[in-house]
């Protein structure tokens, strides 16, 4: 029989992450004072995140950094999660590629999103840290940060976007299981949330005005952090895990990626797959090809300027060296909400600009059909947002198809769609579009871009 599924044993698992900012031959800009235009130091991150996680954001020198023994008996819980050979995929697509896929989706919170929330929790309560806060869109980043916050004893509380809070409001029950508070953003709790409401009481909320109500929290609540699920670089060192166990099981599977793929939202699925691979063509001359699929709804990667932006629509973090569309960008209503959002990481942006990696724009159409296809030959009902990267390994398995490459293709699956379903009836009833945004659209926001 073929084997379909590779497993790590507990001693074979990853101990450190992977600090790919040591290896990149160009380090990427620092992160810079919105008034001052001085480059940001730990200082400066502290007194919002953890210590130790603006440490590691910053770091440029340390290549592997040891994962606290405490984390690490936290992934056991679930770690590793399998690498998964997608025959049935193969077979329908009648291509000669081998696929395989990374499955983020089997543990308890459904998504890659615990990767790092487990860590920031960790690092949170090592310093003494009682709350933690943090903003979610959809949900699957509070759901995680909610329960990290829970196994360390910490207590969060969450701003969700009003809306996504009334159209998927399962997460928010996810949430408040685990123990955490959960409030709709905009909201009168804060006195960023008061301006807002006082401006438009009709406000449905999104990730901007639910990041500046969280760091509002944390920077006026004593013990209290703030936390992010995505776009900084620790977030994207933690997610390494993921491509350090993958490296081991395609090792096991006896091949190597050829094209090593994810969905993009701010970047840190992608990053967490891909840089230990990409590790191996900076360092070992290999020739792995890194593809971000993001939605052409929201297409940072492929038609956004390389930029100093803000990370938040209302202007309140730091300017960050980004590939983006314009901190005022408000991309469509999209299913893979965890997509939406403006910019890309630092890391990923200086990759980009090097010519290391490229993106690839999806249109929403044609990642449920993907999606639909992966769920009807290998059993899983992938989320919204990785079925953008099974769209992308269905073009890259067509071209094989084509040209007869036998290339090996690797995705990461970094989560389920178990709690999207009524995305997936609005796609069976035929009432699902695209939403490709005009140059028009993206002229306008970027000329909101401080110079
Ligand atoms: C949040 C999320 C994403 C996008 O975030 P990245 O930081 O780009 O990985 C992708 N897939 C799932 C399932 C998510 O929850």
């Amino acid at each position: 029989m073929k084997q379909k599924r590779f497993i790590l044993q507990e001693n074979e698992l990853p101990t450190a992450w992977y600090n790919i900012q040591a290896d990149m031959p160009n380090k990427p800009l620092p992160p810079i004072h919105p008034a001052t235009r001085q480059p940001l130091g730990v200082d400066d991150l502290a007194h919002i995140f953890p210590r130790e996680c603006c440490v590691q954001e910053l770091d440029t020198e340390h290549d592997f950094i040891p994962i606290p023994g405490e984390v690490l008996e936290k992934y056991s819980f679930y770690r590793s999660t399998p690498l998964v050979r997608a025959y049935a995929l193969e077979e329908a697509l009648q291509t000669p590629a081998h696929i395989y896929f990374k499955n983020e989706s089997v543990n308890p919170l459904g998504s890659h999103k615990i990767n790092s929330a487990l860590a920031q929790c960790y690092y949170a309560k090592q310093e003494g840290t009682t709350n933690v806060t943090t903003e979610t869109g959809a949900g699957q980043w509070g759901a995680a940060l909610a329960y990290a916050a829970r196994v360390f004893g910490l207590e969060a509380a969450v701003y969700q976007v009003k809306i996504s809070m009334q159209q998927k409001p399962y997460r928010s029950s996810i949430m408040r299981t685990f123990g955490a508070a959960v409030t709709g953003s905009p909201s009168m709790s804060t006195r960023a949330g008061k301006d807002i409401i006082t401006r438009d009481p009709h406000h449905p909320g999104s990730l901007g005005t639910a990041i500046s109500e969280a760091v509002e929290l944390a920077t006026t609540t004593p013990n209290c952090k703030y936390t992010l699920g995505s776009v900084l670089n620790h977030v994207g060192l933690h997610q390494t895990i993921i491509g350090l166990e993958a490296e081991k099981q395609m090792a096991m599977a006896g091949e190597y990626p050829d094209v090593v793929i994810a969905c993009f939202g701010g970047g840190s699925n992608f990053g967490g797959l891909a840089f230990p691979f990409m590790r191996h063509n900076l360092k070992d001359g290999k020739h792995t090809e890194f593809i971000a699929a993001e939605p052409d709804s929201c297409p940072k990667l492929t038609r956004g300027q390389f930029r100093y932006d803000f990370g938040d629509e209302a202007g309140y973090t730091p300017l960050l060296p980004m590939f983006t569309l314009g901190h005022t960008f408000k991309p469509a209503n999209i299913h893979a909400g965890g997509l939406r959002y403006h910019g890309a990481g630092m890391i990923i942006s200086q990759l980009l600009k090097d010519g290391l990696m490229r993106g690839v724009d999806i249109p929403q159409l044609e990642s449920f059909d993907a999606g639909m296809l992966f769920a009807r030959t290998e059993g899983i009902i992938p989320a919204p947002e990785s079925s953008h990267a099974i769209a992308a390994t269905i073009r890259e398995a067509e071209k094989c198809k084509q040209t007869g490459e036998q290339k090996v293709i690797l995705f990461n699956l970094s989560g389920h769609g178990l709690i999207d379903m009524s995305a997936y009836d609005q796609y069976l009833n035929g009432d699902l579009v695209n939403h490709r945004v005009s140059d028009d659209d993206i002229l306008q926001t970027l000329g909101r871009v401080p110079e």
